[in-house]
């Protein structure tokens, strides 16, 4: 496995010590804390720590993180999505009084699951918003749109000027596959633009080892909309009947036309893409995938 650029300096993490965790401070009683591939946030209350998500990858680590900073009690858990790559260590956490807060689309995606490690949510709230006071701090948690699993949140505390945004893309990098597997592409388009409206300093979003900023915010919404712009272009300019042709496909079979005309698509956005591993890391990992994501969604959506 050798045929993958170095990844860049700029969007390597911090070495990960023998504990298997890095937690670093965001101000305000808040949090960062990651094991290298998956991270999330917590924040320090007057009387306990609202923890957001709990990973199988980070397990028992998020609450040695958690140890390292406060000797109180987590008291509340915010579930981003129901995805279990997020929430499958809930249970380690799951407690008499634990409060467990997500959007009901979240609650019915867990409850459909059976799976004893995600608990269900013991509140919910369904529609746009939920504003919160928890024990001092205020969470904004917003439902925006089907960026990436339907019942996903922005998670914005003010006071801190900090955004959860989980699994919407990661900082120093590319989108992960297709475009994060996104329930809705042009939703996944749009998050990029609500992430900006919002007041944060840092945003912590789920994957790898770093947060990242607005900026970072930007530098995605760029790549993903030359992704865009290469597809249009590539859907525009390469011919179904041609791809087929030279491929030399059976007229007979059409669902073998339709992957070698997206794949002659895909090929073809690729030579048009600027040059972005300056900026990113893992374009050349993610590309074919990334694209083939934003061409279906130009020509469907
Ligand atoms: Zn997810």
């Amino acid at each position: 496995m050798t045929d993958f650029a170095p990844v860049p300096a700029f969007a390597l993490g911090p070495d990960i010590p023998e504990s298997g965790f890095v937690v670093q401070e965001l101000g305000g009683g808040a949090y960062f804390v990651t094991q290298g591939m998956i991270n999330t946030m917590f924040v320090v209350t007057k009387k306990g720590v609202v923890v957001v998500d709990a990973s199988p990858f980070l397990g028992e680590k998020l609450l040695a993180a958690v140890e390292e900073v406060t000797s109180k009690p987590v008291t509340h858990l915010i579930y981003s999505h129901a995805h279990a790559d997020h929430i499958g260590a809930a249970h380690l956490l799951n407690r008499d009084g634990l409060q467990i807060i997500s959007h009901e689309i979240t609650g019915d995606f867990i409850k459909e699951a059976k799976d004893d490690r995600r608990p269900l949510p013991t509140e919910t709230f369904s529609g746009r918003r939920k504003e919160m006071d928890i024990d001092g701090v205020r969470f904004v948690l917003d439902y925006s749109g089907d960026w990436h699993q339907a019942g996903n949140l922005f998670i914005h505390l003010p006071e801190q000027r900090l955004m959860g945004a989980m699994d919407s893309f990661s900082p120093k990098n590319a989108p992960f596959f297709r475009l994060y597997f996104s329930a809705h592409v042009p939703a996944y388009f749009d998050a990029m633009d609500q992430m900006l409206e919002y007041d944060f300093e840092t945003v912590v979003t789920g994957h790898m080892a770093l947060p990242g900023t607005p900026e970072d915010v930007a530098t995605n919404r760029e790549y993903i909309h030359d992704l865009r712009t290469a597809a249009g272009e590539a859907l525009r300019t390469v011919d179904l009947r041609e791809a087929a042709a030279a491929a030399k496909v059976p007229a007979d079979n059409k669902q073998a036309e339709l992957k070698v005309w997206m794949d002659a698509v895909v090929a073809r956005a690729a030579e048009l893409m600027p040059s972005w591993e300056k900026r990113l890391g893992g374009t050349d990992i993610f590309l074919a995938d990334n694209l083939n994501a934003t061409a279906w969604s130009v020509f469907i959506d």
